[in-house]
């Protein structure tokens, strides 16, 4: 019985608003080539400087996932040529990384295991080639080049997608909480290269590929079976694995052969000889320790013991961090974390869902909201008048008061207006209220969705439930 084995590296880019080793700004999405300068375009004679916040995210990072952080790091460079490089080198870390021997542990179809983190290492981005389907040209784009990031490595720990998948979510959740990484898989923030040799359950590890270009979770659960099947199919028929890097077509569904795969020394790395060792003294790190941000499963924690939120309801909420922001800005000024708990996991996501927002996008007026959780919440305004306003809200950012004054969304518990509603409603429907007064239940429900009708959608339902149960029974409103 064959079993594949998978480590992985993962590329994540840092959140830090300029560049590795310049001041260049690393915003995603401007027009190409405008976000470069002498430094980052690689022009000779022109000296590295290091960014400062590089080194504190990624010591955080190290913290977070249990590395030793290096107290005296070296930049390494590592020398290939390739369009998008256009320095022809790129400036790592091989020998001596920052952090080294972390782990993460993940939890996979009801199993609990430790991941083992070799490493970590700074290094930075190369810029990124466009290729013209209607001219057949390539062209590029130097405004990735000199982006921070760092490459987390694993050991070869993995035995299913399904735990490459759990680790990826834990570390991704990891990066966000912390302001790592933004990890916009579809802009290319955080990127998983896959490892994967199989072997008889128990035994030696075999030869390994490396696959590339895997853009989803979804994609990267195929990648595994089908290389998984690949590998097999060769070895069980004689053949021998050749280690090499392949690229993933998702459309395809199939791996295909990009290179050969380069050992270190076909990259000629040697000390960069423009940088200085990367001193991290104790305050430092003890300054990182002390400021580590709050993560989503101690976020999680908090929510289901101090504010008795659902263990389902605070998973979508810490489901990503800007969602976990809006939930926790809306329970200070409403006091009341459950309404907001169910306003986010009720109406908020559902307007998400209808509006195609994702949830870094996500930006509602939590003054607004609140006052409408606090309107409800005392009789103000009913059930129906309060998702009206807060989609409202939510789409054009109305004024909440304007919008229900506008719209007559006031509560209406004017008892005498109300029973005149319940008595229109009686009459216009006697076949109905007969059913009930014959003992169809069912009939209650219709009578009371047309009373609120009738009120246009703003009474009371306790009112309208106590005045049409009284005029029912009193044989009133019969024709
Ligand atoms: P290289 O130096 O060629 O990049 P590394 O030793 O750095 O190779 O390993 C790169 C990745 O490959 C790591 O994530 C590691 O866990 C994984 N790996 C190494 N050997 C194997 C193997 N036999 N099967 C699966 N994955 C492996
Ligand atoms: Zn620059
Ligand atoms: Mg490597």
């Amino acid at each position: 019985m064959w079993e594949p084995v998978i480590g992985l590296e993962i590329h994540a880019e840092l959140s830090t608003s300029t560049k590795i080793f310049c001041g260049c700004s690393t915003e995603f999405g401007a027009e190409p080539n405008t976000l470069v300068c002498p430094v980052c375009s690689g022009m000779p004679g022109v000296l590295p400087r290091l960014n400062e916040a590089v080194a504190v995210y990624a010591v955080r990072l190290g913290l977070l996932l249990n590395c030793s952080i290096n107290p005296n790091s070296v930049f390494d460079r590592k020398n290939y040529i390739y369009p998008d490089l256009p320095k022809s080198y790129q400036i790592s870390q091989l020998y001596t990384p920052v952090c080294t021997d972390g782990k993460l542990e993940i939890t996979s179809g009801g199993k609990t295991k430790i991941i083992t983190i070799r490493e970590i290492h700074i290094e930075e981005d190369a810029g990124k080639l466009i290729h013209d389907p209607l001219s057949g040209n390539t062209l590029m784009d130097f405004n990735r080049c000199g982006i921070p990031l760092v490459e987390i490595v694993t050991n070869p720990d993995f035995e299913t997608a399904g735990e490459v998948a759990e680790f990826l979510e834990n570390l991704k959740e990891i990066l966000m909480y912390a302001d790592i990484c933004d990890c916009k898989m579809q802009e290319g923030s955080i990127r998983a290269d896959i490892n994967l040799s199989i072997r008889q359950k128990g035994g030696e590890l075999g030869v390994r590929t490396e696959m590339k270009n895997l853009n989803s979770f979804k994609a990267i659960g195929r990648a595994v079976e089908s290389e998984t099947k690949r590998q097999t199919e060769i070895i069980e028929s004689g053949g021998k694995i050749t280690q090499e890097t392949r690229r993933w077509d998702d459309n395809k569904q199939k791996s295909f052969s990009m290179r050969s795969k380069e050992n270190a020394n076909d990259y000629r790395y040697f000390p960069e000889p423009d940088m200085q060792p990367l001193i991290i003294s104790d305050d430092m790190i003890n300054g990182i320790k002390n400021t580590l941000p709050e993560l989503g499963t101690q976020k999680r924690e908090r929510y289901e013991k101090d504010w008795h939120i659902a263990k389902n309801d605070a998973e979508i909420i810490t489901s990503h961090k800007n969602i976990a922001t809006v939930f926790e800005e809306l329970s200070e000024k409403s006091g009341s974390p459950s309404e907001s708990a169910n306003l986010i996991t009720g109406e908020i996501m559902r307007l998400m869902n209808t509006h195609s927002i994702r949830p870094e996008n996500l930006k509602v007026n939590c003054d607004k909201l609140s006052y409408l959780i606090k309107l409800e919440h005392s009789g103000k305004i009913n059930g129906n008048s309060y998702k009206k306003t807060v989609a409202a809200v939510f789409k054009d950012n109305v004024e909440p008061d304007d919008y229900i004054m506008k719209h007559g969304l006031l509560m209406n518990s004017d008892n005498d207006a109300v029973s005149r509603a319940v008595k229109k409603v009686l009459s216009d429907n006697s076949v109905a209220a007969d059913d009930y007064r014959n003992g169809k239940e069912k009939a209650f429900g219709f009578l009371m969705g047309a009373v609120m009708k009738e009120l246009r959608g703003s009474g009371n339902p306790e009112i309208i439930r106590k005045s049409l149960t009284e005029i029912l029974s009193n044989g009133d409103g019969r024709i």
